[in-house]
């Protein structure tokens, strides 16, 4: 029998997870089934132990699970603690419900696989969210000389910056900021969009002296077009990169923690890149 796997959302009816995991279980030979699951909001820890009895060895956990999931582990890795939400649970031989998040090592390696130098970068982070809580560790673990958080609210942006400083790694040791948007100053050499306006094809207001001369513009939305923020970078000379190489490297990452298999994303990426 196949081992079953979902991911949860609500909705969950526009996840690309279960593709991408069809095509990672059909590249690597894992006998392995994964579908979607709109678990209701009042209980998604009902619906995770249900899955769980009915045989489930692991899923994904998207919006608005994120935190639910952080809260339904019995034990979290150390990067799922310090971003205060999952998106991989496990079902453990021991009976206990593993957690970790898996979407900042997605960003760094799709960054890494785009040949963008992380070490000694200034980064410029925009928004203070969920999805950006949950990259700060990954993104500092890999040694840039600053970075700073931007966001709309600036009160959040202090305030996690706040949580993520100070930082020593190695030699390393990261300046973390955070700030609005009208004390923004560039330029940056790698500025990532983490805000949702994308979704409303809005941009933050940006200075024209953000980005640096060869600088790289990041945004974690995909979509068929350019973003409005990626075409607003691209505008101004900077190379840039959506975030669907992040979405199928979180999910390789997931795909590793329950299958101890490493699938090779770059055709699975092309693929859905067809398909947008
Ligand atoms: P949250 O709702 O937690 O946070 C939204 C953030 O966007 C806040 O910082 C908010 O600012 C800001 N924001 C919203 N609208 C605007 C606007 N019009 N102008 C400026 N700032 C705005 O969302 P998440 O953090 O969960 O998700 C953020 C994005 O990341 C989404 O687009 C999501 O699709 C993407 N994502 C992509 C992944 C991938 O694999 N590629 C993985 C995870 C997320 P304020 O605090 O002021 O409200």
């Amino acid at each position: 029998m196949s081992d079953r796997y979902c991911v949860f959302g609500h909705p969950v009816g526009h996840s690309r997870s279960p593709r991408i995991h069809a095509l990672f279980a059909e590249q690597c030979g894992q006998a392995m089934t994964y579908e979607a699951i709109e678990a209701p909001r009042e209980d998604f820890a009902g619906a995770w132990h249900a899955f769980v009895a009915a045989g489930g060895c692991g899923a994904n956990v998207t919006v608005p699970f994120k935190e639910e999931g952080y809260r339904v582990a019995d034990v979290l890795s150390q990067r799922a603690r310090r971003a205060g939400a999952v998106n991989t649970l496990i079902h453990g031989r021991d009976g206990r419900t593993y957690a970790d998040t898996t979407d900042g090592v997605g960003l760094v390696r799709d960054l890494e696989a785009h040949g963008v130098t992380l070490d000694g970068a200034r980064i410029l982070v925009l928004g203070a969210g969920g999805a950006v809580r949950g990259v700060l560790d990954p993104l500092l673990a890999a040694g840039p000389q600053s970075l700073h958080i931007a966001n709309r609210t600036a009160e959040k942006a202090v305030s996690l910056a706040a949580d993520f400083h100070p930082q020593e790694r190695g030699q390393h040791q990261t300046r973390v900021t955070g700030s609005g948007y009208d004390a923004l100053e560039g330029p940056f050499d790698v500025v990532i969009n983490g805000t949702s306006a994308s979704l409303g094809g809005e941009l933050p207001p940006l200075p024209e002296t953000l980005l640096a001369a060869d600088g790289v513009a990041y945004d974690m939305m995909y979509a068929a077009d350019p973003t409005v923020f990626l075409q607003w970078a691209s505008a101004r000379g900077a190379r840039t990169i959506d975030g669907l190489g992040m979405l199928v490297e979180q999910a390789a990452e997931s795909f590793f923690l329950w299958r101890h298999v490493r699938p090779d994303t770059a055709p699975v990426r092309d693929t859905l890149r067809r398909e947008l």
